[in-house]
């Protein structure tokens, strides 16, 4: 008989418990609420949304709506009871959480293939197949595991998040590249600044609201090279400048001259269409960010793809540990889903759970694991945490800039709803093959 230990039933683990009963797998879900709390789920119910009740937007065009798509596509078990629990809410898909957590609950608990544990999980046997679906607020006990069974080192337990920009959203009559001192390629991306812009911007960040940081986060201490934007521009009015801001060794070589202070950009992904702010990890609220990235010179029209966030988030170093069918390199038995493989989100979460349960399965058929197209949003999600040139690996969530490019004319490019329908078809299309297969 074959059996499946999954641990944690929040939104991956619930996905993927469905994913293997459905295929006559027996599991053992092990959840260790309500004995035992998060600090952030509320109830002892599966798959409870722990903040905002909305999985953004089901808009094809969109790319978290892209991602609902592809998870329709490949008979996600949660995407129906989303639309059960549905309430109105313009443009995003918005539920009743207490309804559809309910609804997550008894079905988990009729179904004769699942054998629910409510128990914390203490230790992982290897001997058996396993999906750690444990989430961001992993209990202490099972983080010390997950250490010792992947090695410190590859393990995180903060998000320190600087938003990531589009680079075709970036005027270059403005922004520059060059790295400082002139060395090896130009790799980065500078925007320069004038005293006057300079104290603009300033005067934005030390006056935007910031996000109140939970009460479990309040005791993690941030680590002085990782310190929110916003705290360092409290230290004084120049200590920017003598921080991620300095512009000392990047002459710019149209006027000549260093300027008052840069706003540098660093590459993000393989394809270089994304480029993260160096140094612009930050609590701001997103409204905020928006006005201050806008405010930079040459990121006036900045596609933000990924707004900062710094928060309490324990993930695993996905490129290093892990592979694009969210196995685990260390032991074949061993597979990841949700946030804690550095996805980020609820829809990712559930989306992630998926493929993991259709991947056990394959694994327990001795079949071959399905590594999804770039061309998928779930695809290149994939394909971004396991991607092992990242210089410092942060968890990401659904966006146009991770997706396989595609030829296209310069004016469709520039229409951004043509240019999104297009990326949409082939990814649906993508994704209705891989259905064929499973
Ligand atoms: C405070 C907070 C707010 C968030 N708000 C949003 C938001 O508004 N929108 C959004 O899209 N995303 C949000 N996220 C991110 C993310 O989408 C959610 O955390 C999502 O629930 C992650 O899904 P998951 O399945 O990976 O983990 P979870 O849904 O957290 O499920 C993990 C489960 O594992 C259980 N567990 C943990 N350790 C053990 C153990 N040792 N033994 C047994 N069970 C265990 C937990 O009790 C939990 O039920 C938020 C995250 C946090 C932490």
């Amino acid at each position: 008989m074959k059996q499946v230990n999954i641990i944690g039933a929040g939104l991956a683990g619930s996905e993927a418990a469905l994913q293997l009963a459905k295929r006559g797998i027996n599991v053992n879900l092990y959840e260790m609420r309500p004995d035992k709390s998060t600090g952030a789920h509320k109830t002892g119910n599966f798959a409870e949304f722990v903040c905002s009740n909305s999985l953004g937007s089901y808009d094809i065009t969109n790319a978290s709506g892209l991602l609902k798509h592809e998870m329709e596509e490949l008979s996600s078990e949660l995407m129906p009871l989303i639309f059960e629990a549905k309430v109105p809410a313009g443009g995003a898909l918005a539920i009743d959480r207490t309804l559809f957590s309910q609804k997550i609950t008894q079905l988990i608990e009729n179904n004769p293939f699942i054998n629910v544990i409510r128990k914390e999980v203490e230790e992982i046997n290897t001997d058996i197949p396993t999906i750690i679906a444990s989430g961001p607020l992993t209990s202490e006990a099972l983080t010390k595991e997950i250490k010792i069974f992947l090695g410190e080192e590859y393990l995180f337990f903060f998000d320190a998040i600087a938003p990531i920009i589009e680079k075709d959203s970036i005027d270059f009559n403005k922004a520059f590249l060059l790295n400082r001192y002139n060395k090896g390629t130009a790799d980065y991306i500078n925007c320069p600044m004038n005293k006057e812009e300079y104290e603009k911007f300033y005067n934005i960040l030390i006056n935007s609201p910031k996000i109140e940081l939970k009460e479990f986060e309040k005791n993690a201490a941030f680590f002085e090279s990782c310190l929110p934007i916003e705290v360092l521009a409290s230290r004084g009015i120049d200590t920017l400048r003598y921080g991620p801001l300095k512009p000392v060794g990047l002459i710019d070589k149209r006027t000549g001259l260093e300027n008052y202070a840069v706003v540098q950009l660093r590459q993000d992904n393989k394809a270089a269409s994304l480029y993260n702010i160096v140094g612009f990890q930050t609590n701001l609220k997103w409204g905020s960010q928006k006005e201050l990235i806008h405010s930079i010179p040459g990121l006036e029209n900045a596609n933000i793809v990924r707004y900062g966030v710094m928060h309490r988030n324990t993930f695993i170093n996905s490129p290093k540990t892990l592979n694009p069918s969210l196995q685990s390199r260390k032991n074949k038995n061993i597979f990841f889903a949700g946030q804690i493989t550095g996805t980020e989100g609820y829809t990712e979460s559930i989306a992630s759970g998926l493929l993991a349960g259709i991947n056990m399965w394959k694994y327990l058929n001795n079949e071959q694991l399905i590594e999804l197209s770039d061309e998928m949003m779930l695809g290149a999600l994939m394909k971004y945490i396991t991607f092992e040139g990242h210089k410092s690996f942060q968890p990401i969530n659904s966006n146009w800039g991770i997706l396989a490019p595609m030829e296209m004319d310069k004016k469709t490019k520039k229409n951004k709803k043509l240019k999104n329908e297009l990326l949409a078809n082939r990814a649906i299309n993508a994704a209705r093959i891989i259905s064929g297969k499973i």
